[in-house]
């Protein structure tokens, strides 16, 4: 590989992407989210037309789609790369003032604008892999946005490497560039059926040679509790009081399944709201797990304990849940090729492969379940969300050289 100069074509894009400001905004009631995102994207679309990819387009939504034509004589899977261009709502977008360090020396990094942001590598011990790399901070005053402007960079460094390099053999290739994912709304309103990819990517993950496929099976629930509301001077024998009916039902939810006692694999019942009077009185939860069966044991257990709680005080009880998101696993374990073709080319590339479960939503698990089976890759990105947000510059090159070899292994597995 061109290392040098593939190296060199990230930093540009990456430093020239973050300058944009392309917050979105969780109160809006436009699509996109904000007009800010969409002179980003309408700028990417003219880069993707200058690269040379076919049928450049940006849609009503703002939604960034794009063709590299197969050079193939195989019929190989149409395969998709995927990232958001909105950054997080946490912190401000505006005004990023990107710091390159180069040659990075293993020491705490003070971030120049704001005295008391220092990047300390006690509590970013991911720095100590980074030794000898470039590495981008912000200034200390806003967010750097690297979530998700790396996934840019390196997807368009992709395409423009494929398309100098003729002799990699690769099937039709799509891209596609979003708005609005950190408000959870990033593939709402786009056709997957149209834009016809059978496997994709989201590059949106964190550290090098992460990749994940499974992320929680998320339910709402919400228990009431009705009692029965009478003058208490004249309640004796008749008053039901539902307050304590649900607060007994609060002491009987088992320990064992709440997030303050489960990680990695472990789902939880979580508690999140309450409301409540004589008359009525409710609760709300989530409830999450990897997988389906163990949602039903929870919605067992919530039914279970809320009869026995009502029981207990003579009042009535209902209970009602809702589907939130579900695992992209649920759909993802029927076409694990997607999964072993991208740790394949991490392996080739002497990349070593982290996977971990998401103990969250994503994107991809929304497009997952549109009919387009899509991991999330990483890029470097790390601290998102934050004013100490940094990426190396190196991990996001590796990040390219394992989308370029992801392309070449789906041909030569075709
Ligand atoms: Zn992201």
């Amino acid at each position: 590989m061109d290392n040098k100069k593939y190296l060199d074509k990230i930093k540009t894009r990456f430093l020239k992407y973050v300058k944009y400001d392309t917050q979105s905004d969780p109160d809006s009631e436009t699509y996109p989210s904000t007009e800010k995102e969409l002179v980003l994207l309408n700028d990417l679309k003219n880069e993707l037309n200058e690269l040379g990819l076919d049928d450049t387009k940006i849609d009503e939504y703002g939604y960034v789609t794009a063709i590299l034509k197969s050079n193939t004589e195989k019929n190989v899977p149409v395969l998709a790369f995927v990232s958001h261009v909105d950054t997080a709502t946490e912190v401000t977008g505006k005004k990023v003032n990107p710091q390159l360090i180069e040659n990075y020396d293993g020491s705490d990094i003070q971030l120049i604008n704001d005295a008391t942001q220092v990047i300390k590598v006690e509590s970013n011990p991911y720095l100590k892999n980074l030794v000898g790399h470039d590495i981008v901070t912000t200034d200390g005053t806003t967010l750097l946005g690297a979530d998700d402007k790396s996934g840019v960079a390196v997807v368009m460094s992709a395409i423009d490497y494929l398309i100098n390099h003729p002799e990699i053999k690769h099937g039709d290739i799509k891209v596609l560039f979003n708005p609005d994912e950190e408000v959870g709304t990033g593939t709402k309103f786009f056709d997957v059926e149209k834009f016809g990819a059978d496997y994709g990517y989201t590059l949106d993950g964190s550290v090098k040679g992460e990749i994940e496929f499974e992320n929680f099976n998320a339910y709402g629930a919400k228990v009431k509790f009705f009692g029965k509301a009478i003058h208490p001077g004249y309640a004796k024998d008749k008053m039901i009081n539902a307050i304590k009916a649900l607060s007994y039902f609060v002491t009987l939810l088992p320990d064992e399944h709440s997030p303050e006692h489960t990680d990695g694999y472990k789902g939880f019942i979580h508690p999140i709201t309450m409301n409540s009077g004589n008359e009525e009185a409710s609760i709300t939860f989530i409830l999450r797990d990897f997988e389906l069966e163990k949602i039903n044991d929870y919605k067992e257990i919530i039914n279970t304990l809320a009869k026995k709680a009502a029981d207990q005080f003579g009042a009535k009880f209902e209970v009602e849940f809702n589907e939130q998101y579900k695992s992209m696993n649920e759909v993802i374990k029927n076409h694990i090729k997607v999964v072993d073709y991208a740790k394949e080319a991490m392996d080739r590339l002497g990349i070593e492969v982290i996977t971990k479960p998401i103990r969250g939503g994503t994107d991809g698990a929304t497009l997952t379940h549109k009919g387009l089976p899509c991991p999330k890759l990483f890029t470097g990105q790390q601290n998102y969300h934050g004013k100490q947000e940094y990426i190396s510059l190196q991990d996001m090159f590796d990040s390219m050289r394992t989308v370029v070899e992801i392309c070449k292994v789906w041909e030569e597995k075709s």
